[in-house]
Order: structure tokens, then sequence, then C-alpha cells
């Protein structure tokens, strides 16, 4: 696929939004678009969640407004907090640069709601040691896009479902998930 041809978004885990912000110097913030399409209200988090690192967008939802490191990374860790995906952007003109990091959930975000929508998927994928895990269903429950279910007391991931977000390894209380990195599928 020519690089022109990716999709704006991409899903990551939020490792690799931590080596983003850290990557830059200067951040904004805006509302995030699909929260304030549905109401300005999101029943998961607050809704000024979509951070740039370029003032040359509009902004989603609302004009950017200017803010530090610390309170990106504060962005950051409620959207840990909240088990929101983190999904960058990408530059319009340039896909090889990323412009941003939106944090969604599926009470509003279109690419959750809407099957149209296109998003690539992350870099890693998950890997599930299953002599650790103990059928808590935890993952199950959390993971948005039913890649994860238990049958006949068996953890099965469904790949073809999976978004490679990392949420299942960051809430699993065994550690028995890692994001490992994908070969070019
Ligand atoms: S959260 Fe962890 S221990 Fe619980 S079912 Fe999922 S993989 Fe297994
Ligand atoms: S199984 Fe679900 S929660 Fe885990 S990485 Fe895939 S999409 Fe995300």
């Amino acid at each position: 696929m020519n690089d022109q041809q990716y999709p704006v978004h991409y899903v990551c885990t939020k490792e690799e939004a931590l080596n983003l912000i850290n990557q830059h110097k200067k951040f904004w913030l805006s509302d995030c678009g699909c929260r304030v399409g549905k109401g300005s209200v999101c029943k998961q988090s607050r809704i000024d969640v979509c951070l740039y690192f370029t003032d040359t967008w509009e902004g989603m939802g609302s004009p950017l407004r200017s803010i530090s490191k610390k309170e990106a990374l504060l962005v950051l860790e409620e959207s840990k907090n909240k088990n929101l995906v983190s999904r960058p952007f990408r530059n319009p003109k340039d896909k090889n640069i990323t412009d941003g990091v939106c944090f969604c959930c599926n009470d509003c975000c279109a690419y959750f709601l809407c099957p149209d929508e296109v998003c690539d998927n992350g870099k890693y994928r998950e890997s599930t040691d299953m002599e650790k895990c103990n059928l808590c269903g935890i993952c199950v429950d959390l993971c948005y896009f039913h890649a994860r279910k238990i049958e006949n007391d068996q953890m099965i991931v469904i790949k073809d479902n999976c978004y490679r977000c990392g949420i299942c390894a960051e809430i699993c209380p065994e550690v028995s998930i890692q994001m490992i990195l994908r070969e070019q599928e």
C-alpha cells in the first residue's frame, strides 16, 4: 500500500502513546468531535481528550488550546484509568508524521460505532500466557472489539477482531498478557 493511502487514524498501545508525547515539546487539546457530536457528554470520560502535537489542525470538537506536557501526560493517565483506546492520527499530507492522539471509547467514538470508519490496527499484538490466565473474564468484558471469549474453560482470542489496543494487557490482574511486535500482515 502506498503511504498516502493509509487511513488517517491508527490504534496504538498506551506505551506507544507515551513515546509519542515524549517525542514532542508543544501540545494542544480540543474537545473530542465524536463526543461533541453526541451531545458533549460521555458516559466514560471527560470530553476534552483530543491531544495534538501541532496547531495546524482546526480542532475536532472545539478550538485548540495550548497545554503543558504535564497536562498532556495527565490526559494519557486519565485515558488509562478510564480504559480509553489510544488512536493517533497522521498528518493528512505526510502519513509518516503523527499529528496527535485521540482517546476513544464505545460511547461516542465513530470507529467503534460505524463499520465504515477505517482505522489501522496497531503494531503490536496481544499474546496471552494461558498458564497464568485464571479465566477471571475481566479482559473479555473490557475488550471493546469482542476479540476475547471464554469457552469450555479456555480463553479464546479472535485475532480478526483484535485492534491491538493493548487494554487487555493493561488490566489483566495476573499480568498474563503481553503486547509483542507483530510481523507485517
Ligand atoms: S484478565 Fe487476564 S487472567 Fe483474567 S481472563 Fe483475561 S487474560 Fe485471563
Ligand atoms: S484483545 Fe481486545 S483489548 Fe486486547 S489488544 Fe485486542 S482489541 Fe485490544
